[in-house]
């Protein structure tokens, strides 16, 4: 959702002032500083779209510096939409000119490109040429080892896994496109258990990024090319369900037409009667991404999805209401505060010996793992549907 100025003033209006959100405030908690709290960039927001301040520079740090995590929307009396309010202040006032921006551009919209794309990162992988790929790009280091890239069927049909009288429907998947390009497996695990638990899995060609990155960099025009593409792909009458978070929560605020579900939501409201889960007696820690906390509010789910497998002790990260710091395009446009912010998890994640991590966002699932093979550690960092996939049968 995105306001017009009028409307920036005015959502802006309804905040007043109590400060019950500073404490739920990453980067607040960091700095220490007022212009980095919600309340202080409402103020500063509102200011700028009033002309009393100028669109300077250290407006535009203070907005920047921002992850967009909704913390303190969820402790907020007046139920202030700090969301919207940081999108438009970011399309009307921050639009980015970057190089970068402009040569993601064309691999963030064309499924084809991101595809080959992950092919040439495979093949540097398999030739062992990440280091030299590192020295070239060198936020190369984010991206972990992946699968042989996978080009997609259109339809994955229930009936090899259920019998005909066990279909239960039919629903569309979202591929996302850093999933697509970097995290095969979470897909393939997706239709596995979806096609066992009776669903035909349908998986548009023209499909395409969320908008996400773009919004988050001040492109409201691409953004809303992106979000057209993906109107005019998917099939109204069957739920869209995402395997990242971050793109759900974009889906659902700007194709509320569509029934976008996260899959985890989406399987807990599905009958589990006869499926077979084997039993794992391991501790698995889950890892509340921000935009399934804050935005859809929906990170129940996983801990009721992962809780079917028979032995395993779930448990919830501590600190899983503090932003790992990756946060979209974040942890490659404010290195310091994503790695402050991402230490802290580590620190976290040493301290309760963890051993499999379970997080449904490919962005938090790329910081939090870039962060432990920086320290060699060796933790499991899995989406929940890798998890009960292989529990239900998947090699
Ligand atoms: S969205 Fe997150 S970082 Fe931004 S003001 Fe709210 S709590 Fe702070
Ligand atoms: S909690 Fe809501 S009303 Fe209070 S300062 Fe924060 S944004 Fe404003």
């Amino acid at each position: 959702m995105a306001f017009n100025i009028k409307e920036l003033i005015s959502e802006a209006d309804r905040c007043v002032a109590c400060g019950l959100c500073l404490p739920h405030c990453p980067t607040y908690r960091k700095t220490g500083s007022e212009a980095d709290s919600p309340r202080g960039r409402i103020q500063l927001m509102r200011a700028v779209a009033q002309d009393i301040l100028p669109n300077n520079d250290r407006f535009k740090e203070h907005i920047d510096l921002c992850l967009n995590c909704r913390s303190c929307e969820t402790a907020c009396p007046n139920n202030v939409n700090y969301g919207a309010l940081v999108d438009t202040t970011r399309a009307l006032f921050i639009p980015k000119k970057s190089v970068w921006l402009t040569l993601a551009k064309p691999f963030i919209r064309h499924r084809y490109l991101t595809y080959s794309l992950s092919w040439g990162i495979w093949l540097a992988q398999k030739f062992k040429l990440n280091s030299l790929m590192q020295q070239v790009i060198p936020v190369a280091k984010l991206i972990p080892n992946i699968e042989k890239p996978t080009s997609w069927k259109p339809l994955y049909l229930a009936s090899s896994d259920a019998s005909a009288s066990n279909k239960k429907g039919a629903v569309s998947l979202f591929l996302g496109c850093t999933t697509s390009a970097l995290d095969s497996q979470t897909l393939s695990a997706s239709i596995y258990v979806l096609n066992k638990l009776g669903f035909d899995v349908h998986i548009p060609a023209q499909q395409t990024c969320c908008g996400g990155i773009a919004r988050q960099m001040g492109d409201a025009e691409e953004a809303a090319k992106l979000v057209d593409l993906n109107a005019a792909s998917f099939d109204e009458s069957m739920p869209i369900l995402t395997t990242a978070s971050g793109c759900g929560t974009g889906l659902n605020d700007y194709l509320p037409q569509h029934k976008v579900q996260d899959i985890s939501a989406f399987l807990m409201a599905c009958d589990w009667t006869n499926v077979q889960i084997k039993s794992l007696a391991e501790r698995i820690y889950v890892q509340d991404p921000c935009s399934l906390r804050n935005g859809q509010k929906t990170h129940q789910t996983v801990y009721q999805l992962l809780k079917k497998i028979p032995n395993a002790d779930i448990q919830a990260l501590p600190g899983n209401s503090q932003c790992c710091g990756g946060a979209g395009a974040y942890m490659l446009t404010q290195n310091d505060m994503a790695n402050s912010l991402r230490e802290d998890k580590i620190a976290i994640i040493k301290a309760n010996n963890v051993v499999i991590l379970a997080t449904s966002n490919i962005g938090c699932s790329l910081q939090i793992a870039s962060g432990l093979r920086e320290q060699h550690l060796n933790v499991s960092v899995l989406h929940p549907i890798q998890i009960i996939a292989r529990q239900m049968g998947l090699a």
